[in-house]
Order: structure tokens, then C-alpha cells, then sequence
């Protein structure tokens, strides 16, 4: 089980690279349950409306 960051690991956020767990991105990923965003690089808020599926959530900008 390598630590290191891989942008083609599905088990990673596609943000920022953080390992995700696989219940998150069956809940809040998208088909192929890959994680677009993760709690450590968007609001719970934006997750909610769908931004760690790969959806343009307009609202609740962090940066
Ligand atoms: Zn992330």
C-alpha cells in the first residue's frame, strides 16, 4: 500500500490529492465514485451540493 500522492489513484481527491475514503466517494463522488473535492480542500456545504462529484457549484467559495 504505497502513501505517496498519485493523481491516477482513485482512492485520491482530484483537489488536492488527499487519500479519501472509499464510503465518501461512494456518497459524495460521482459514477465512478472518484472524489473531486474532500473535506480538507472544500466546505461541507459545496460537497453537499455536489462539488466532489465534478459539479460547478457556484456558491460558497472558500477561496
Ligand atoms: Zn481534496
Amino acid at each position: 500500500m504505497a502513501l505517496r500522492i498519485d493523481a491516477a489513484d482513485p482512492g485520491v481527491c482530484r483537489g488536492c490529492g488527499a487519500h479519501v475514503p472509499s464510503d465518501f466517494r461512494r456518497v459524495h463522488g460521482d459514477e465512478d465514485q472518484l472524489a473531486y473535492r474532500c473535506p480538507g480542500c472544500d466546505s461541507w456545504v459545496r460537497i453537499c451540493e455536489g462539488s466532489a462529484a465534478g459539479k460547478d457549484v457556484k456558491r460558497g467559495e472558500r477561496f
